[in-house]
């Protein structure tokens, strides 16, 4: 496993390697790796010759005042992880390789960038989509996996790479939970114990909606109001958003009735973590 930091020798190994006609495949991660990264990792390295996998805590994504100084980088159990999964390079740049001094081009996936995580995280999608582009760019993946568990950011990337004619495959995976149902985060580990059993009121509200759901409660007003509902039982969650919206366009369902494809999506604090999930209506 070679890892790498600058994105000119990135670049060029894997051109190499895929002159001699090897397949790519690409996980993006902040790193603080855990089993839905895994799960990412595995997948790639079952689909295809070459996995890459990139460790960068991107400052654009976080707000002035968020956790981009506290974001956990636990660097070498993150190598120890990925030599596990028979990674085959880490792609480990600086905030200065990938936004060298001058750095003027960014991105904007309009219309899909200020709705739910994008209301409370202003900017937080034009540094996604930046970053992420530029390392289809340095990568030039067959590839790339990503995640259920941010679905904007999923439906962001899947639009861009459309709309930029970039040629690269996306790939989502299932979200990956803990035993007791909460979704794996790299965020998880700001939890206290008691925040740690507090956050299981997100789950458990998705699959109360889904409960509703199944029961012939479609109405998405009613099924919001009573997840809202339940969730402020709870005294420490707080949430940012619950919104049922179209999962192509994330258009909020309102006043209609749940169908088929409809998103279940929340952002909810638990003290001062921000946590997300969803649920896709099958
Ligand atoms: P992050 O390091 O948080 O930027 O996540 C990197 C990738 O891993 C993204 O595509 C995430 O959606 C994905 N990911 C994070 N947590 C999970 C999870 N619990 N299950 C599946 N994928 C995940």
């Amino acid at each position: 496993m070679r890892i790498i930091r600058s994105p000119k020798i990135m670049s060029e190994a894997l051109r190499r390697l895929r002159s001699k006609g090897k397949t790519i495949g690409f996980v993006p991660t902040m790193g603080a790796l855990h089993e839905g990264h895994l799960s990412l990792i595995r997948r790639a390295r079952k689909d295809t010759d070459i996995v890459v996998v990139s460790i960068f805590v991107n400052p654009r994504q976080f707000g002035p005042k968020e956790d981009f100084r506290h974001y956990p980088r636990p660097m070498r159990k993150d190598i120890l992880l990925c030599r596990k999964e028979r990674v085959d390079f880490i792609f480990h740049p600086s905030g200065t390789d990938i936004y060298p001094a001058g750095y003027r081009t960014f991105i904007t996936v309009e219309g899909l960038d200020k709705v739910l995580c994008g209301k409370s995280r202003p900017g937080h999608f034009r540094g996604v989509a930046t970053v992420v582009a530029k390392l289809f760019n340095i990568v030039a993946a067959d590839i790339a996996y990503f995640g259920q568990k941010d679905a904007q950011q999923v439906i962001i990337i899947q639009r861009m790479v459309k709309d930029l004619n970039i040629p690269v495959k996306i790939k989502v995976m299932p979200i990956v939970r803990d035993k007791d149902g909460l979704a794996l985060s790299s965020r998880n580990t700001y939890l206290s114990r008691q925040e740690r059993q507090d956050a299981l009121v997100i789950p458990k509200s998705l699959d109360l909606a889904r409960a509703m759901i199944e029961s012939g409660i479609k109405q998405a007003d009613r099924v919001a109001s009573l997840m809202r509902y339940q969730i402020k039982k709870n005294k420490t969650a707080k949430p940012d958003y619950i919104a049922i919206v179209d999962q192509k366009d994330l258009r909020p369902l309102d006043g209609s009735r749940i169908k088929k494809g409809a998103l279940i999506a929340l952002a909810i604090r638990i003290g001062n973590t921000r946590l997300i999930d969803n649920y896709i209506v099958r």
